[in-house]
């Protein structure tokens, strides 16, 4: 039986988990697929606390996983929960066909990309059409070629800017005729000769499914109603996140949009099930605001269980 499981490995989820730790809980960390979460997928992260030269995205998550073992935590790689049962307790959890019981979880799940839901965007996954510029950027197909990032926060403008490495050109096409990203961000894009908007313009279609190969897009402009075919090597989806919250559907009280709905802290509709990160907050959504979270979590939880007796 465990004192505390954290579900989850990005900011809020090791946070939770040295800090839960350090409370000698002697929690246990289930990575899912994704071990160090989205944040292993960016480059250099510039506004984290105490990294006034930036930080890679990967070495942050595990410099804080080493610290949260440091204190005793247990990590189990590439672990996902693929169900769970909130109705009783201990709380049950099921990693495939292995059960886990805990005296308290903690949600730390994040979000995954959201896609365009253009069906070639699926057929043409990995053939030139991705969610990750860190990732996939550097690939020989992508080399001098025209690329097109879709989006217009700061994930898009990120994305953009760093693909000017690999690209000849980077078109960022976003649907309204600003950016959604902060100042230092967009300024850094678009300040990018090699960076060319298109403004009030969504993608309606990626060419060429029959090639095996993305070829270029259908463009449309969603003021004046032009079509529009911009040829390119790659299709970058950068708008946004879905909580991965699928599986806690109908066992704690979760938004018609995903998220996990928290009423007083990190506490979830059910006692002894805390809530932290990218899949509870759709407001702030920063690396750092998950950490602090995290820490919320384990302090809610240690409460939680010392009112147990536990
Ligand atoms: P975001 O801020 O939610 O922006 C998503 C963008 O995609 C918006 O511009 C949105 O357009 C557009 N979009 C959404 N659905 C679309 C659709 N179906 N078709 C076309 N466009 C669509 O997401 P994000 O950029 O991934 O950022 C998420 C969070 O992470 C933010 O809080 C951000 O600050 C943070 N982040 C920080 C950094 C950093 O500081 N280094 C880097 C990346 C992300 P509208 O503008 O019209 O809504």
């Amino acid at each position: 039986m465990e004192n505390v499981v954290i579900i989850g490995s990005g900011c809020a989820g090791w946070t939770a988990a040295l800090y839960t730790g350090r409370a000698n809980l002697n929690p246990l960390v289930l990575t899912g697929s994704q071990p160090g979460g989205l944040l292993t997928t960016t480059s250099i992260v510039e506004n984290y606390p105490g990294f006034p030269e930036g930080i890679d995205g990967t070495e942050l998550m595990m410099r804080l996983q080493k610290q949260a073992e440091r204190f005793g935590a247990r990590t189990r790689y590439g672990v996902t929960v693929t169900r769970v049962d909130f109705s009783s307790r201990p709380f049950k959890l099921w990693a495939e066909d292995e059960l886990i019981e805990a005296k308290t979880v903690i949600i730390a799940a994040g979000a995954s990309h959201r896609s365009l839901g253009l069906s070639n965007e699926k057929l043409l996954e990995t053939k030139g059409v991705t969610s990750c510029a860190t990732c996939d950027g550097a690939l020989p197909m992508f080399r001098n070629k025209p690329l097109v990032v879709v989006g217009g926060g700061d994930s898009a403008a990120e994305e953009a800017t760093y693909l000017t490495r690999f690209g000849s050109v980077v078109y960022l096409i976003h649907r309204r005729d600003t950016l959604r990203a902060s100042k230092i961000m967009a300024e850094r894009a678009l300040g990018n000769p090699k960076v060319k908007p298109i403004w009030d313009t969504v993608v309606e279609d990626i060419d060429d499914v029959n090639k095996g190969l993305v070829t270029g897009v259908k463009l449309r402009n969603v003021k004046t109603g032009e079509q529009t075919d911009l040829p390119c090597a790659g299709v970058f989806v950068a708008i946004g996140h879905v909580p991965n919250t699928k599986i806690y559907e109908g066992q704690i009280e979760v938004a018609k949009d995903g998220y996990i709905v928290c009423k007083q802290g990190t506490y979830t509709s059910v006692p002894g099930v805390f809530a932290a990160g990218d899949c509870v907050d759709r407001v702030y959504r920063q690396a750092v605001t998950a950490a602090g979270m995290g820490c919320a979590a384990a302090i809610d939880a240690e409460r939680y269980l010392a009112g147990l007796g536990a």
